[in-house]
């Protein structure tokens, strides 16, 4: 009897409102939830879904959208949700790869899908309408047994080499992290989620909608961020979750201040690093001090600043009760505090490992069974951790190493710079070059020149930029995280000449 949908169906046998539109109307009740998600799991059991098959899931963010997750979650099977940018080659690759025994995509991909697979295929539109009538389901449907270490969801990990693995995230997993946060949080009833977060994803689909289900609390749905609408929204709700870029555009809009954010209980943000800078604008606007957790598809949340205690900006807090931390040097011993290492993780939230790649799994685990996360990190003399950037993204020039981040907060810091990136770029001599992506805000004259002297002024020569790019704005993904990648080939492409 561990079917996480249990933790969910608790929740909802509460009733009230599951979710509400942007007017506050109830759009769904809780005895609508478990009315539609047993017609939704009957449908799934009536075209041969069985617990463990996968059923994938490539549709726009809507009310319907998330009944069928937890419909997938009930009946057993594998909700395996794919971010909706996904091209016909990729989606070959997934389908190859998992296999899914029906598919629920957009009516516009329903062609490119029926090309790809020959399985049930259906399709849900933007208002999460089905094309299949499940009015005549029965309302009753039997959560299926699962053990707590069964496949829940697959969530497919966008690795900028090698194919997309499969993070294979057990009942148990969403329990336990759900349970956790709920906790570390304080949770109650009566709070109402504000959700504009896509759904492919854990931060929108785990967090956001994990917390207020299993509480019987509702949600404002959102198919997608405006923050027009946010500010709007948020005299009538009590939690917020976003990425970054969320509340910098927040901060945009004039209308942000105290009042509007009273009602409010908790600001959260994560996926990505949140600028010392915007965690104080924010501060300074509002009155409220965001909350920054750091967690990953395949372990959920791992660490959170406290709701009781300080929320120290820069750092993603300390471990949540339960997983264990550690920051390790190449070898595999713990470093110092304030020392920067690889950190590795343990816990009931770290996953069962990636789909059908048991090798892949196996390289990324430790022989003490902890969880390579493949980010850099440094905990401080309190026990708070920062993350200094992925591992991928350490620049060796010249056999030294350069954190990126430790560079990049030196020019955020600096007159005129709104943010910036720091990535390594091939360099003949020294292998890699330290280069600075930067956005600038207008109030000060920079240069090239300016900017690396700036640099050598403050830190060890080795860490000076020897290429400086000034940019409106830096690529980001819908999560919010800096595309490195996108940086590193389009500026390799434009020093090349140079060589
Ligand atoms: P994903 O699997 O797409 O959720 O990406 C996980 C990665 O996002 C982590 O390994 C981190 O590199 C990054 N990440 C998540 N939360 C934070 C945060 N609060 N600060 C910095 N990086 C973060």
């Amino acid at each position: 009897m561990s079917n996480v949908y249990n933790l969910f169906s608790k929740g909802a046998s509460q009733g009230g409102t599951f979710i509400q539109d942007a007017q506050g109307e109830a759009r769904y009740t809780y005895e609508e939830f478990d009315a539609l998600t047993a017609r939704y799991a009957n449908f799934l059991s009536g075209h041969g879904v069985r617990p463990g098959d996968r059923v994938m899931v490539q549709i726009e963010k809507s009310a319907g959208s998330l009944l069928f997750y937890f419909a997938c979650l009930r009946s057993g099977c594998i909700y395996l949700p794919l971010n909706t940018a996904y091209k016909k080659d990729e989606l070959a690759y997934f389908i190859e790869n998992a296999e899914p025994s029906l598919i629920l995509c957009d009516p516009k991909d329903s062609d490119q899908f029926q090309q790809l697979s020959n399985v049930p295929l259906f399709t849900m539109d933007e208002s999460g309408v089905l094309n299949y009538e499940v009015a005549d389901q029965s309302v009753e449907y039997p959560a299926q047994d699962r053990d707590g270490d069964d496949v829940a969801v697959i969530i497919y990990t966008s690795g900028t080499t090698g194919r997309p693995k499969g993070a294979m995230i057990t009942h148990s997993n969403i329990e336990t992290n759900a349970r956790t946060l709920s906790e570390c949080w304080g949770w109650q009833r009566q709070d109402v989620m504000l959700h504009a977060l896509p759904i492919y994803h854990v931060h929108g689909l785990f967090v956001a909608s994990h917390l207020p289900v299993m509480n019987g609390s509702a949600i404002t749905l959102l198919n997608r961020f405006d923050p027009e609408q946010i500010i709007s929204l948020l005299p009538s709700s009590t939690v917020y979750m976003g990425v970054p870029t969320n509340y910098t555009r927040l901060l945009a809009q004039p209308e942000l201040n105290h009042d509007r954010c009273a009602n409010m209980r908790l600001f959260t943000s994560g996926s990505a690093p949140l600028l010392t800078h915007t965690f104080d604008d924010f501060k300074s606007r509002t009155g409220h001090t965001i909350v920054e957790r750091y967690g990953m598809s395949e372990t959920g949340m791992n660490t959170s600043n406290p709701l009781n205690g300080e929320r120290k900006a820069g750092t993603v807090g300390i471990p949540l009760p339960g997983v264990d931390c550690r920051v390790v040097d190449s070898e595999g011993h713990e470093v110092k505090p304030d020392t920067t290492g690889n950190l590795q993780l343990k816990g009931p939230n770290v996953f069962k490992g990636y789909w059908r790649m048991p090798e892949k799994t196996a390289e990324e685990f430790s022989d003490g069974r902890y969880f390579k996360t493949g980010d850099l990190a440094q905990t401080d003399a309190d026990g708070y951790i920062s993350i200094v950037g992925r591992s991928k993204d350490l620049i060796i020039s010249g056999g030294l190493n350069i954190y990126p981040k430790e560079i990049e907060t030196l020019l955020d810091n600096m007159d005129g710079v709104t943010e910036s990136a720091v990535i390594g770029l091939p360099d003949p001599d020294f292998g890699e070059a330290v280069s600075a992506v930067i956005v600038k805000d207008g109030t000060t004259e920079l240069t090239a020149p300016s900017v690396t002297a700036y640099v050598k002024e403050k830190v060890a020569g080795f860490k000076a930029t020897k290429y400086v790019f000034f940019v409106d704005e830096l690529p980001r993904n819908a999560m919010g995280k800096v595309q490195k990648n996108v940086l590193r080939d389009t500026y390799t492409e434009q020093i090349e000449d140079s060589f």
